[in-house]
């Protein structure tokens, strides 16, 4: 039975990128997906929208895609040891993600991850429709996933370690036994039980007690 549960967020924490400026690079729509940010960021839209509106400027593109952002995604400084780290100690680790399966789900197999969840892009013959599908992972999916993953490890919350820096990871962070904000934006900074400025997640070992 593990004895704990570590959940990070996957775009700039366990990895240094933002996969939805990655596509839309390829979209040529970056300018356009780094003002809706903006505005999200402004409280003009919520993180549903904002996601929406942003992945509807990827209409189009091939699944090809996918190859070319794969090989351009780079993992943070200290993730495998963190997950060696992790198992050896007899805990459970994944990634919950407001980006998209077809990106974190080989992420995390090569990784060796034991859970990993994230919302699904439409495809219609062979390219992107610009729509999501399925439930959207938003802030209270986040939380709502760590919860379920603590209970099928048999893991009570307070065991629980949540790691992100976003606004979207505030909810789960708020449910976890410790919450890490990792290089994290403004109110992530306020919240997190944690503040880690350097970009190393190897170095969350010595905070649970474990050897780096
Ligand atoms: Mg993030």
């Amino acid at each position: 039975m593990p004895s704990f549960l570590v959940v990070l967020d996957v775009d700039s924490t366990l990895i240094e990128n933002e996969v939805i400026e990655l596509l839309a690079e390829q979209a040529g729509s970056l300018v356009d997906v780094e003002r809706i940010t903006t505005a999200a960021m402004n409280g003009e839209l919520d993180f549903e929208e904002s996601l929406r509106a942003r992945v509807a400027t990827l209409a189009g593109l091939p699944l090809t895609v996918f190859d070319v952002v794969a090989d351009r995604i780079e993992v943070t400084r200290g993730v495998p040891e963190l997950i060696a780290g992790v198992h050896e100690a007899g805990g459970c680790i994944g990634v919950v993600s407001g980006g998209f399966h077809e990106l974190v789900d080989p992420l995390a197999e090569r990784l060796g991850l034991d859970y990993w969840s994230a919302n699904r892009l439409g495809v219609d013959g062979g390219r992107l429709t610009g729509q999501l599908e399925g439930p959207i992972i938003d802030a209270e999916a986040k939380a709502t996933t760590l919860r379920d993953w603590a209970a099928r490890c048999g893991v009570p919350l307070r065991q629980t370690v949540a790691i992100g820096d976003g606004a979207n990871d505030l909810t789960m962070m708020a449910i976890t036994g410790l919450s890490i904000g990792f290089d994290a934006k403004a109110p992530v900074r306020d919240e997190a039980d944690i503040v880690m400025d350097v970009r190393d997640l190897s170095q969350v070992l010595p905070m649970l007690g474990l050897r780096a």
